[in-house]
C-alpha cells in the first residue's frame, strides 16, 4: 500500500467560548440489539426512516468535512454500530484520510469476537467495550438480554487480535452496580483495559433517570480508594471527558463526571446521527441537518462554511445548565416519553454516547 502524503495542518475552528473543533462522534445506526435500562427503558421506539440513513459514501464526505475544520478525532457509535453491515468498509475509508489521527470504535460488545479480526485488518485504532456488570444476571436485568459471554468473548477478541488502547466504559449506578467497581477495574488490570466509571446521566431517552442513582466522582473515589489506598490525580492537558486516575501499583482509571462535575468548558466533541443531522452538544435539542444540502448538491466549500459558521456560534454548555438546576430543585429526566417519540434524534441511541 502506499503510505498517505502528509497534509498541512489545519486550525481548527472554535466556538464562542474559544472552544476548537475537535473530535465527531458519528453514530452509524440508531438501532440496538440490547435495551439498556439508562439508555433505552421503554417498550417500543420509533427509528429513523431507512432511506434516510447516510451511505458509508456520505458519512466519509462528511467527516472529511469536519476535519478540514479541525476535527482529528472521530469515533464510531450507535445505536450498536456492529449492527451496520459491513462497518470495516467504512472503516477503510475513514482511514485512508490523514487528518484523523484517533479512529476509534464504542460498541457493546456482542457482535465483537465475530468481528474484531475484520475491525482491525481495516484499520481500526481502538475500540472501547461498554461492562456495566460482570455478572451475568445484573447484565440481563440491566438490558433485558441474555448475552453477557457474547461481551466477554469480544472482549477477549480486541487483545487476540492486536488491538491496543482497549477502554471499557461502565456505567456506575447507585444500587445496582456500585458493589462491583473494584471487580471491574480489576477485570480490566487482568485484560489490558482502562476502565472509565461514567456518572449516570439525564440526557434523552433516560427517561428512568432520577438523581439517587447518580454514583457520584466523589463516591466512585471514595469506593476505589477504600480498598487501594492512595488514588493520586493525573494532572493531563485536553478536552477528554475522563478524568484519570492512578492507583498505588501504577493501574491507571477514568470517571466522566458529567452529572455532578460538568467538563462543558474544554468540550470539543460534537455527534453525527446516523441519518445526518449534527448536535453541538448531547443535551442539544435541536440539530443541523447536514443530509438534505449534502443531498441537494452543496458543494464541499458551501457545506465547510456551514460547519464553521454553525460551530463558531456553539455556545452549548448542557451539563453544566442541568447542573444549574439543581439550585432550584428540579433536576428530572430531560425530556419526556411523548417528546421523544416524536423525533428520535433527542434520543441517546440516535446521537451516540
Ligand atoms: N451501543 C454502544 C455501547 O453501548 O457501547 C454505543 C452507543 S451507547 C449510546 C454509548 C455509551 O453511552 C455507552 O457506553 C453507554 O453506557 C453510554 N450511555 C448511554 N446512556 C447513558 C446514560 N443515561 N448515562 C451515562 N451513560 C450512558
Ligand atoms: Fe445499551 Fe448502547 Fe444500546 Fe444504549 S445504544 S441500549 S447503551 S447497548
Ligand atoms: Fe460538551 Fe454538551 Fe457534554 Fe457539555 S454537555 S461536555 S457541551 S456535549
Amino acid at each position: 500500500m502506499n503510505p498517505i502524503p502528509p497534509v498541512p495542518a489545519r486550525r481548527p475552528v472554535a466556538d464562542s467560548f474559544g472552544r476548537p473543533l475537535g473530535s465527531l462522534r458519528v453514530s452509524v445506526t440508531d438501532r440496538c440489539n440490547l435495551r439498556c435500562r439508562y439508555c433505552m427503558p421503554e417498550e417500543e421506539y420509533a427509528w429513523l426512516p431507512r432511506d434516510t440513513i447516510l451511505s458509508f459514501e456520505e458519512i466519509d464526505v462528511l467527516t472529511g468535512l469536519f476535519t478540514e475544520c479541525g476535527v482529528e478525532k472521530v469515533r464510531l457509535t450507535g445505536g450498536e454500530p456492529l449492527l451496520r453491515r459491513d462497518l470495516p468498509t467504512l472503516i477503510r475509508m475513514l482511514v485512508r484520510n490523514p487528518r484523523i489521527k484517533d479512529l476509534a470504535l464504542t460498541t457493546n460488545g456482542i457482535l465483537l469476537a465475530n468481528q474484531a479480526q475484520a475491525l482491525h485488518d481495516a484499520g481500526l485504532h481502538r475500540v472501547t467495550v461498554s461492562l456495566d456488570t460482570l455478572r451475568p444476571e445484573r447484565f440481563k436485568a440491566l438490558t433485558r438480554r441474555d448475552s453477557h459471554a457474547a461481551v466477554l468473548e469480544g472482549i477477549e477478541a480486541v487483545a487476540r487480535v492486536g488491538f491496543k488502547g482497549l477502554k471499557f466504559d461502565t456505567v456506575a449506578i447507585r444500587g445496582f452496580n456500585d458493589d462491583e467497581l473494584v471487580e471491574v477495574i480489576e477485570f480490566g488490570k487482568q485484560t489490558g483495559g482502562e476502565v472509565r466509571f461514567i456518572e449516570y446521566m439525564d440526557v434523552g431517552g433516560a427517561t428512568d433517570w432520577s438523581m439517587d442513582q447518580v454514583l457520584s466522582q466523589a463516591a466512585i473515589l471514595a469506593a476505589v480508594g477504600e480498598r487501594y489506598g492512595r488514588i493520586e490525580p493525573l494532572i493531563e492537558q485536553g478536552s477528554s471527558p475522563a478524568r484519570r486516575f492512578r492507583l498505588p501499583d501504577g493501574t491507571t482509571f477514568g470517571i466522566i463526571a458529567s452529572t455532578t462535575v460538568p467538563f462543558c468548558a474544554t468540550c470539543d466533541r460534537s455527534r453525527l446521527t446516523a441519518d445526518g443531522m449534527w448536535y453541538l452538544c448531547l443535551y442539544a435539542k435541536d440539530g443541523i441537518d447536514l443530509r438534505q444540502p449534502l443531498r441537494g448538491g452543496a458543494s464541499s466549500e458551501e457545506l465547510k462554511s456551514l460547519i464553521g459558521s454553525v460551530w463558531r456560534a456553539r455556545r452549548d454548555r448542557g451539563a453544566e445548565e442541568r447542573k444549574e438546576l439543581e439550585q432550584v430543585g428540579v433536576r428530572a429526566p430531560l425530556i419526556e416519553v411523548d417528546k421523544l417519540r416524536e423525533d428520535p434524534h433527542l434520543e441517546m441511541h440516535a446521537r451516540g454516547g
